[in-house]
């Protein structure tokens, strides 16, 4: 039979959405396992967020010899990053490396969107359209689409009629852009907008920042590697990727779990000294109530607010750029001279948190009456997160449901990896899931592992569909729900609960309970047989573990005490 237009010319075990990190080590685990796949990406190439995100600055902020993959030893050993947070050439480089060393590209089409996944009930099969008219169908559908995919264009009156260059981060050209002797307006404080400012500063002629929000930045401290440090890890690798496993954020730092409110003010001081100088997400590691306890939080804001008003020379603008929401509340930025830049004559900041910007004229974008001219305008203004990239493609499982209506109100699923009522259909690092809340790189080879198992055992036991069960599904949903209520974390407008896009429900998406926690539940899902789903055959025999084992750690006594773990208090950057 020949292909029709509607006839899947290709049928595949499964079907990847995504060439990033999540759907290149997708692709490699399947492929071991004896699976035929097709990965589908948007993009020309491998990489995902660090194929988009090609802005100046833009880096990790979670030190790379963690931030990385930790499934092959023989590619721990050959890789050499050089610098403590690498920036973004270089984990693309990192990206592309992976991709020729395992022969992923062949198993790839670039340049391809996918539009419709409909699971075909009968076939028990997923039919699957993309926007290149190239049509297939698969056993298995896996979303590997990424959590902060989607970029936010907001709308603003007038902008059609602007005449000049506009550029997102989220979707930064892939030749280089050069600012020098240009004007130029950034929208956004967020950490893309904070990397990028200084080294745009250091080129244009004029620089305008227009500020809703004030963030929080610890300094990055970035430098080369030292050769010392890469040895130790490099040694034992395992070992570190080990215990950075048990953590709850799944990367490893000192973590002092002592609460800040137990210390005398000289102690705390001495202690956010401490940490400051280590600079970057662990900061948050200072004390362990800085997220459960307004009262520790108010310590480490106003400490933070000090060394704003250190950095800043103009004392009107270091107080613009004060947060005063809860520390670590949105996701705390990493910076390297962020506040300084504030101090140079050609950069100016522009507060719009109490009137929005008002829009945009032919050759500037005007708030509070003044037109700002500007060559070129960059939206630093985030994703539509953890369930953008899903939004964007109509998604029909059993019964016709969708899967935006099923979303209508906020995520439903069951662990962040699967949603009653679409069989077959595993979501890697989706939402409620710790994914954004931890170390992303463990985060997806975890779920990846755990569907290569999932799909390995139903291969074993004859078994054609899964399917969540609406019951674990509502109470999983509930429990992501009650560990976020008891974090400072839920209480304020972050992209964590969707409120940086009008319209979207106010739900906190990532499950905050721990990563290592979070692991364990995982694991004995599987250890009983796929318990909370519906399998369409089943086995008296637990599943064979090939992939998980090595997920089977224990959690760190030193920063999860079983108290913590009972009341949900679970220390976390
Ligand atoms: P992505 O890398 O987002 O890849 C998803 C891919 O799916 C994209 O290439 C996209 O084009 C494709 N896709 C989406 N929809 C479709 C469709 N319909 N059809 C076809 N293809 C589609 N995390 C950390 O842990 N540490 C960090 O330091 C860190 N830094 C970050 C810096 C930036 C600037 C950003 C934006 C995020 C950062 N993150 C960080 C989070 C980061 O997204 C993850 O670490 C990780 O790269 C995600 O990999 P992924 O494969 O899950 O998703
Ligand atoms: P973001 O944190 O969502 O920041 C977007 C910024 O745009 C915010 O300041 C937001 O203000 C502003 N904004 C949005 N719409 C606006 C509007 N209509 N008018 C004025 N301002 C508007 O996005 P991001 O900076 O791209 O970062 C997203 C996430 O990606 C990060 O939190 C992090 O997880 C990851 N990331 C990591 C790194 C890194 O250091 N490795 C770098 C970049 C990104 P409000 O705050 O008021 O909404």
């Amino acid at each position: 039979m020949t292909a029709t237009a509607s006839t899947p010319s290709e049928h595949f075990d499964a079907v990847i959405v995504g060439a990033g990190f999540a759907g290149m080590y997708m692709l490699h685990c399947l492929r071991k396992l004896g699976f035929s796949a097709r990965v589908l990406e948007a993009g020309s190439d491998v990489g995902g967020t660090w194929y988009w995100n090609r802005y100046p600055g833009a880096r990790c902020d979670i030190e790379s010899l963690q931030y990385s993959y930790s499934f092959s030893e023989e590619l721990d050993q050959e890789w050499e990053w050089t610098e403590k947070y690498a920036p973004q050439p270089e984990i693309l480089a990192y990206a592309n490396h992976v991709a020729d060393r395992f022969d992923l590209r062949r198993d790839i089409r670039f340049d391809t969107r996918v539009t419709t996944l409909a699971f075909d009930e009968a076939a028990k099969r997923w039919n699957v359209e993309t926007d290149t008219g190239e049509r297939c169908s698969a056993r298995f559908c896996i979303m590997a689409v990424g959590c902060l995919s989607a970029a936010n264009h907001p709308r603003f009156e007038g902008f059609e009629n602007y005449r000049g260059e506009v550029l997102h981060t989220g979707e930064w050209p892939h030749e280089p852009v050069d600012f020098s002797g240009k004007r130029v307006a950034i929208i956004g404080t967020g950490s893309s907008a904070i990397q990028s400012i200084p080294v745009i500063a250091g080129q244009a002629a004029a620089l305008t920042v227009f500020q809703r929000t004030p963030n929080y930045a610890v300094p990055a401290w970035n430098a080369p590697l030292d050769p010392e440090r890469v040895r130790a890890f490099k040694a034992d690798y395992p070992g570190f990727r080990a215990k950075a496993r048990s953590r709850p954020t799944g990367f490893y730092f000192p973590y002092n779990t002592r609460p800040a409110l137990d210390s005398t003010p000289e102690e705390r001081r001495r202690q956010y000294e401490e940490s400051w100088a280590r600079g970057g997400l662990p900061f948050l590691g200072a004390f362990g109530d800085l997220l459960f306890d307004k009262a520790a939080n108010d310590t480490a804001a106003e400490f933070a607010r000090e060394k704003i008003r250190e950095r800043v020379d103009d004392a009107e603008t270091a107080e613009l750029l004060c947060p005063d929401n809860v520390f670590g509340c949105k996701r705390l930025c990493v910076d390297t001279g962020y506040y300084e830049t504030y101090n140079r004559d050609h950069v100016r900041l522009v507060d719009v948190s109490e009137r929005p910007i008002e829009g945009f004229t032919a050759s500037g974008v005007v708030a509070h009456g003044v037109e700002y001219p500007a060559d070129t305008v960059i939206f630093a203004t985030g994703f539509a997160a953890m369930t953008g990239s899903f939004d964007r493609i109509r998604i029909t499982g059993r019964n016709g449901l969708t899967l935006s209506e099923k979303w209508r109100a906020g995520p439903q699923n069951y662990l962040g990896l699967a949603v009653a009522g679409f069989p077959n259909f595993f979501t890697v690092t989706g939402p409620g899931s710790p994914s954004v809340l931890a170390n992303m790189l463990p985060s997806i080879e975890q779920h990846v592992d755990w569907i290569t198992d999932c799909m390995a055992h139903m291969r074993d036991i004859g078994a054609q569909t899964i399917d969540a069960q609406e019951s674990h599904e509502a109470d999983w949903v509930g429990h992501v729900a009650d560990v976020a209520s008891i974090s400072l974390r839920s209480t304020c407008s972050s992209w964590y609960v969707g409120a940086n896009i009008p319209g979207r429900p106010r739900v906190f998406m990532p499950y905050i309970g721990g990563f290592p926690v979070y692991v364990q539940k995982c694991n004995e899902v599987m250890a009983a047989g796929f318990e909370g789903f519906v399998l369409d055959a089943r086995s008296p025999e637990p599943p064979r573990v090939r992939l998980t084992e090595r997920w089977q750690t224990a959690l760190d006594p030193d920063v999860l005490s079983p108290a913590d773990i009972a009341a949900g208090r679970i220390p976390i950057v």
